[in-house]
């Protein structure tokens, strides 16, 4: 049985993506393995969106080379093939540094795995496909099956936005949105496999404008409609695409969970126009408090970029005051990092590293205050837990709440998969504990 040994780094969409890389080879025969020594086909599909994440990659090829040159001495075959948004940003670059690697395809060519792994002839040399294909992959990739009871399904692909600080509108194109009724095709096979919970992605969901519906909000609406899907979540939003019609879905659609994240990465409108974000900190609020109309136990988390290229201390300080205003129940948020070829890499005025440091520290302490504040609200509650993981105690399996609260309970693993009610009894700044009740 030939093996193909999967490693991801970065966002929910390359999780999506490697479930669906592995699905396009499994029509060769391939099923995974969690042990590279196993593998055939080690595959790693990276991530560009820090600088972190992509030398990482690096690092991770030389350890996979040598897993390569250990099956050799054993006589066997091994192909190493990196996917993902490092190869779309510069493939050619990538094989330059990286001797080991046999294949480099980029994010919007992965349906031609299968193609490139058979045609793949050491003679005639390595391979880089980094093109940006009329065709839409998801025409060519195989049913796919849920992979427990939370699955992601990608709606739209791909930014039209141009942030200046980011490379997703280079390394994934322009936006992509699939039809509604592949959407709604894709999410009725998971469900019939084992869904219960559907998370919607996109770089950019709520700009979905695909055919067959209006909007995300319609999508939503539409999938609710699936006998047996209880949860569905979407991520990620950019703020000014918000409609009506998603932000009533909350109001509407039991299905929909209690949970929107929204990026705004700034609270300076000075640093969010040289971001290019096309809003302001007040119309932010605004959105958000529109969603708490509807739904007021709504939970609201967020992405924040310190030290942007000529952020103040006066506007560091705009981006904690919008913290406390909306009042987050988890974030996100780094020191900013200038990606090679973004607008933002050639600015002037560069903010000096320990004074990013420094601000950093500040606005995690205030944002994890303001998590655990939030957990520690739902003590005493009773929610309803999803479970899918077995936990790091012996006897514990962990679950999400609708607020996508990680929750720890001592209960026999057949509940896995299920949806329990969980009283919390207790919280810390990232999970909560609580006991099932009947
Ligand atoms: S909206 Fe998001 S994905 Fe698009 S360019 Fe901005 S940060 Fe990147």
């Amino acid at each position: 049985m030939k093996k193909v040994y999967i490693k991801t780094f970065g966002c929910q969409m390359n999780m999506y993506d490697s479930a669906r890389m592995g699905d396009a080879l499994g029509v060769l025969g391939y099923v995974k393995t969690e042990v590279p020594a196993e593998a055939d086909i080690l595959l790693l599909n990276t991530c560009h969106i820090r600088e972190k994440a992509s030398e990482k990659l690096f690092s991770e090829v030389g350890r996979m080379n040598e897993v390569k040159q250990a099956r050799r001495a054993q006589g066997l075959d091994t192909l190493l093939i990196v996917a993902g948004c490092v190869v779309q940003a510069g493939g050619e670059e990538l094989l330059r540094r990286a001797h080991a690697v046999d294949i480099a395809v980029g994010p919007q060519n992965y349906h031609r795995l299968p193609e490139l792994v058979t045609q793949f002839n050491r003679k005639k040399g390595r391979v880089v496909v980094a093109d940006f294909p009329a065709e839409s992959k998801f025409d060519f990739l195989p049913e796919t099956r849920a992979r427990g009871a939370s699955c992601f399904l990608a709606v739209q692909e791909g930014c039209d936005h141009f942030c200046s600080y980011c490379v997703v509108p280079y390394t994934r194109g322009c936006e992509y949105s699939r039809p509604a009724d592949e959407i709604l095709a894709e999410a009725r096979q998971l469900v019939a496999t084992g869904a219960k919970e559907i998370m919607l992605l996109g770089q950019n969901v709520n700009g979905w404008h695909g055919e067959g519906a209006r909007d995300l909000g319609d999508i939503i609406r539409m999938m609710a409609e699936i006998d047996g899907l209880e949860r569905i979540r979407y991520t990620t939003s950019y703020p000014s695409e918000m409609t009506d019609n998603i932000i009533t879905a909350h109001r509407d659609v039991p299905q929909l969970m209690p949970y929107i994240h929204l990026p705004i990465q700034s609270g300076s409108d000075t640093v969010l126009k040289a971001m290019n974000r096309q809003y302001t900190a007040d119309q932010y609020c605004e959105i958000v408090d529109r969603f708490r109309a509807v739904r007021p136990d709504i939970a609201i988390s967020s992405d924040f970029i310190v030290g942007f290229p000529g952020e103040t201390e006066s506007d560091f300080e705009q981006t904690m005051a919008l913290v406390q205003r909306v009042g987050y129940a988890s974030s996100f948020s780094f020191k900013f990092s200038a990606r090679p070829g973004t607008p933002a890499s050639l600015m002037k005025h560069q903010v000096a590293e320990a004074v990013k440091t420094e601000r950093l520290m500040r606005l995690q302490e205030l944002l994890l205050a303001q998590q655990k504040a939030f957990n520690l609200g739902t003590i005493g509650k009773t929610l309803d837990v999803l479970m899918v993981e077995r936990g790091k105690e012996k006897g514990q399996i962990s679950g999400y709440t609708p607020y996508l609260q990680n929750t720890h309970v001592v209960a026999d693993k057949a509940l896995l998969g299920q949806i329990v009610r969980v009283n919390i009894t207790g919280a810390t700044a990232t999970s909560l504990t609580g006991r099932i009740v009947d």
